[in-house]
């Protein structure tokens, strides 16, 4: 490894992520980089220290200093070895203002923060596919203080969410997960574990809420935090046909359930973001197991709070082209001629199912969440 200097202050937590515990069927899913590359800018914060600590012990061999503020070397080879190399690194880079300006994000929530851009999953229908430029590296942020200002910023403005979503009484929302898996490199960074407990122990006044969403499942080192039930975890839900073939390196989804259960019985809001919804043979069955599934975890939590918002599959021309390149060979139906165009009306287009399936689908979920998880609201459907 390359000697790092780093500036000498202790990190916010004790050294390292908390040990991790199995779930019901296996261990943890936790993702070890194969590289770590620290911008110039990015050495001189205190948050990379507590990061290389942590992938120190994760067991990354491979951490560099580079000379400058860009992350270099990702574009060498074929797209394979592209794509390859950018998933197993993890780049710590400085936030710019323009990063770290608040965004409004509705339905989702008031408002974006990023803590970091990409994600070392492989999801052959990633969200991230079209929107986020270049190889799919993951960049932590390092001026952490930075970036979490702007809760301190936001906090009680601009409620765009209110009257689209019951959850006015979560105050102002702002949404962690809009371009990353905050929880699937926790273990790296220890950035979540520090936003949950600022704003459980009203660093930034009572009126803010964190929310983010999840396919990882190491919460070990947020069940014990002060959270103060300022944030709300939704883990990303699906069923078996479409998580086990299309959601690679995420955990599986006994050990999500087992997770949302953890976090629940941990006093956390929890919620299902049930996406991308697909209409496989037999879907009814397959989600109507998996509500059925839910509702076990849950049952026995006292004041369990539990949210579901609903996607349905969509994809774009340029996500479509961005994930043929990533999974040539992929089953994930893409087909315009199946789908429903829908401009947006900044003039972009998007595939979404023809509306008697969307409409098959709507009805089946309203009803299935009603009557299986009587005790959750469904915040949004699309
Ligand atoms: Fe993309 Fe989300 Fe899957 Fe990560 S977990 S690869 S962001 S869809």
């Amino acid at each position: 490894p390359a000697s790092v200097a780093l500036v000498d202050r202790a990190p916010r937590t004790p050294a390292g992520p908390a040990p991790a515990e199995a779930g019901p069927d296996g261990a943890v899913r936790r993702w070890i980089p194969r590289h770590v590359r620290i911008t110039r800018s990015a050495a001189e914060l205190p948050h990379t220290r507590e990061i290389v600590a942590r992938c120190e012990a994760a067991g990354v061999q491979d951490i560099e200093v580079l000379r400058g503020d860009q992350v270099t070397g990702l574009r060498e080879g074929n797209e394979r070895e592209v794509y390859a190399r950018a998933k197993s690194t993890l780049a710590v880079v400085v936030a710019p203002p323009s990063v770290r300006k608040p965004q409004p994000i509705p339905p989702s929530a008031d408002w974006r923060i990023d803590l970091a851009r990409g994600c070392p999953a492989h999801c052959q229908y990633c969200y991230l596919a079209g929107s986020l430029a270049g190889p799919p590296v993951t960049r932590a942020y390092a001026n952490l203080d930075e970036v979490l200002d702007g809760i301190r910023t936001h906090a009680g403005r601009g409620a765009v969410t209110s009257g689209t979503a019951d959850r006015g009484h979560e105050g102002t929302t702002f949404e962690l997960s809009c371009y990353t898996d905050p929880l699937g490199i926790e273990h790296l960074t220890g950035s979540l574990a520090e936003a949950i407990t600022r704003v459980g122990t009203g660093c930034y006044g009572d009126a803010p809420s964190l929310r983010f969403t999840t396919k990882f499942d190491d919460v070990a080192g947020l069940t014990g935090l002060p959270h103060g039930g300022r944030t709300r975890v939704r883990f990303s839900v699906n069923a078996d046909e479409v998580a086990g073939r299309f959601e690679g390196g995420t955990a599986r989804m006994p050990q999500r359930l087992h997770a949302l259960g953890r976090l629940a019985r941990a006093g956390y809001p929890v919620g299902l973001t049930i996406a991308p919804v697909m209409p496989v043979p037999g879907w009814q069955e397959s989600y109507g197991s998996l509500l059925d599934r839910v509702a076990a975890e849950l049952a026995g939590v006292p004041d369990v709070d539990l949210t579901a918002e609903i996607i349905t599959h969509r994809f774009t021309p340029a996500s479509k082209d961005v994930l043929l390149g990533w999974y040539p060979a992929t089953r994930l139906e893409m087909d315009e001629d199946r789908r429903r165009a829908k401009r947006s009306k900044f003039g972009g287009v998007k595939y979404v199912y023809p509306a008697d399936v969307m409409a098959d689908l709507r009805g089946w979920f309203s009803d299935a969440v009603a009557t299986r998880l009587p005790g959750a609201r469904l915040l949004y459907w699309t």
